[in-house]
């Protein structure tokens, strides 16, 4: 895994930090480096999770994108929203 922008990703919560690891368990295996951009910091809406410490943004992964996401919201099930947005991935810990 590969941190940008001097992000913290231990003063995460430990809900999305579980989801941080498990995305990082697949992109591992699959041979892609996970490359966070955005825990904490960075510029996001209003109502955003990041400055709660519950969400976490990533670089698109190419080919085997589709199937990590997929596996990861399979485990992760409802109270996760892992969203594709123009330019990054949004993973969020979100209990409906
Ligand atoms: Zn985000």
């Amino acid at each position: 895994m590969k941190i940008l922008n001097n992000q913290e990703i231990e003063n995460l919560r430990p809900e999305i930090l579980i989801a941080l690891r498990l995305f990082d368990y697949f992109c591992s295996a699959e041979g892609y480096l996970l490359q966070v951009t955005w825990t904490t910091g960075g510029k996001h809406g209003k109502r955003s999770l990041h400055p709660k410490r519950r969400a976490f943004d990533a670089l698109p992964l190419a080919k085997a994108g589709a199937y990590i996401i997929a596996a990861c919201r399979q485990i992760l099930g409802p109270d996760y929203d892992i969203v594709e947005e123009k330019g990054h991935i949004h993973v969020e810990w979100d209990p409906k």
